[in-house]
């Protein structure tokens, strides 16, 4: 499920507290922990569930799934080695095979619905891909991806997939997707599912590798915390951060890392949230405006009451900003810390990286890097996390080092391939009317949305 039926986001009751866990918890390898944290969630039966994970790390090339690496004074989580070499393949492989499961026990069709600024669409459409029971449509912000990220959705020829270019930036195609799922007669006829990060199942699964990453650090710098950084655009991947601390996981600090579409950052930094406009930067999966799981944070930062929630997020809705005395729970915030990296930041640090350690980093990773080292604290070792391979970002890298030196074969086999997508217009009656026209067939769409 996308929204909840009032338009809010979706939390656990409860977040369970594990720190009487950590100890068995630590030398398990990736999948077992991956059970481990989600059954504590999710009403499966274990040995369905340990089916589930595993199915959906098959695809992986590393054999741990998210490896920690030493770089120089950091450590590197790398999150890229799942079929599409962004690290939202760990959570969506997760949900293609949980709709799947879903779906085989309560019966029926799902149509998903999603929007992308790059690397989600194609994770989402390769965790769905011909999946008889599923069809998804996936708008991004035409001419506004790389040629890489557009070319990895659109060559993929499946029956079931569907790629719409919408005339309109990726916070339009975020509005537009919330509009439709907010139609609750459409979503119900249709079955609408959601593979973006307002579905919790993919916070879910973002959970298991900062334990993963923090139990291996832990283990090699004998430190007992650890700190994080974060490159950031729909708070989704820094939330399941969020989500592991409160669980009692020993994170002292989440360095949350923009580009130049600052809106976190400045919120974290002197409290002002309000829109501005897009700006196009050298990590395009973080040009955003309106994050949308900075609600879920916001919920327990002002006190974890669903009626200030909704008045907040009114006031928001008209004023396109957050109220200034917005209420803060006892023992404010001191676990986010936030920065900004400049294109001038993210090239500079691609640069350093590779020519100090001989490691090459995406943007994205580059950003998170160029903030983390404001955060450095010799007892607290830093992990960053490395969220896509850097040949998906090859202009950038070249670019930066003056060197054509990010490849990978998955990319390179790309060059040439035919591909399928629509243009279409920036409207929520527009967006409806295809998937009217190529979800339906009648008997194809009865059965409820998992
Ligand atoms: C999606 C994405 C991000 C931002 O993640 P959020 O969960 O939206 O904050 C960062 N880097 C890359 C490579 C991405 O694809």
């Amino acid at each position: 499920m996308g929204l909840a039926r009032d338009r809010g986001l979706l939390l656990p009751v409860q977040v369970p507290d594990v720190r009487d866990c950590l100890t068995a918890w630590q030398a398990l390898p990736y999948r077992d922990l991956a059970v481990e944290i989600m059954r504590l969630y999710a009403d499966l039966p274990t040995d369905e569930l340990w089916r589930i994970v595993a199915a959906s790390y098959t695809s992986f090339r590393a054999p741990e799934v998210t490896p920690v690496v030493p770089v120089g004074p950091l450590h590197v989580l790398e999150l890229f080695h799942g079929p599409t070499l962004a690290f939202k393949d760990v959570a969506l492989q997760f949900l293609g095979n949980l709709f799947e499961r879903l779906l085989q026990e309560r019966g029926g069709h799902l149509t998903i619905l999603g929007a992308t600024s790059g690397d989600t669409g194609s994770a989402a459409i390769c965790g769905v891909r011909a999946r008889e029971a599923m069809r998804i449509f996936v708008m991004h912000p035409h001419g506004r991806i790389s040629a890489i990220q557009e070319r990895q959705m659109t060559s993929v020829l499946d029956d079931n997939v569907f790629n719409l270019a919408v005339d309109g930036t990726f916070d339009d195609c975020q509005r537009i997707m919330k509009e439709i799922f907010g139609d609750l007669a459409f979503k119900d006829r249709y079955a609408l599912g959601s593979v973006n990060s307002i579905n919790w199942a993919r916070l879910l699964a973002q959970i298991v590798y900062y334990f993963y990453a923090a139990f291996r650090v832990m283990e090699r710098s004998g430190a007992d915390r650890v700190r994080f950084a974060v490159p950031t655009g729909n708070f989704g991947d820094i939330f399941a951060g969020y989500l592991a601390a409160r669980m009692g996981l020993p994170i002292t600090r989440l360095v949350l890392a923009t580009n130049e579409n600052d809106i976190l950052s400045r919120f974290f930094r002197d409290g002002d949230y309000s829109i501005g406009s897009v700006q196009p930067t050298l990590s395009p999966a973080m040009d955003i405006q309106v994050a949308s799981n900075f609600e879920r944070y916001l919920y327990y930062r002002t006190g974890e009451c669903p009626e200030t929630m909704r008045r907040i997020m009114e006031f928001f809705r008209t004023h396109g900003r957050l109220p200034s005395d917005l209420p803060e729970a006892a023992g404010t915030e001191t676990l986010i810390v936030a920065g900004k990296g400049d294109t001038e930041a993210t090239r500079d640090t691609i640069r350093r990286i590779d020519r100090d350690y001989d490691y090459l980093v995406d943007p994205h990773t580059a950003v998170g890097i160029s903030v983390a080292m404001d955060h450095l604290d010799d007892d607290e070792p830093m992990i960053c996390l490395a969220t896509a391979h850097p040949a998906k970002f090859p202009d950038a890298i070249r670019t930066s080092i003056g060197r054509d030196a990010a490849h990978h074969p998955l990319i390179d086999a790309l060059e040439g391939m035919p591909t399928r997508c629509e243009t279409i217009g920036a409207s929520v009656e527009t967006v409806k009317t295809y998937i009217a026209d190529h979800a339906a067939g009648g008997e194809r769409m009865e059965g409820a949305a998992p």
